[in-house]
């Protein structure tokens, strides 16, 4: 084989390694957002937490919780071992004092 045919065949093969680069590197991103995307599930299946501050403990939270997971007196409490993180009562707090937790 002469120079000219060796170097048109490694710049052959330098193209194909070229090509499988990208590749890779587009997987790498396709698993990226899979994990972003994962992520944020984690941060939805939280649990409510209560900002005692701004409670006026008016019982809207209570009276909506699907699971009954909720318990206002002074202010609203929550018993994490019932609660779904289903966002409910943190959709209808009228005081924004609810908020869910990013991990169980
Ligand atoms: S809805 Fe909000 S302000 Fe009302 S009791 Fe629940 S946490 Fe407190
Ligand atoms: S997130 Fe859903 S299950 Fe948990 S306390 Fe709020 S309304 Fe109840």
């Amino acid at each position: 084989m002469d120079r000219n045919a060796q170097a048109s065949t490694f710049q052959q093969r330098l193209n194909e390694l070229k090509a499988k680069v990208a590749d890779l590197q587009d997987q790498v991103k396709g698993v990226r957002r899979h994990l972003d995307r994962a992520a944020d599930r984690v941060v939805l299946t939280g649990h409510a937490v209560v900002d005692l501050s701004r409670c006026t403990a008016c019982g809207i939270c209570e009276q909506l919780c699907p699971q009954g997971a909720v318990h206002v007196s002074d202010v609203a409490r929550v018993d994490v071992s019932r609660c779904t993180g289903c966002g409910t009562c943190v959709q209808y707090c009228p005081q924004g004092a609810i908020r869910l937790s990013a991990v169980r």
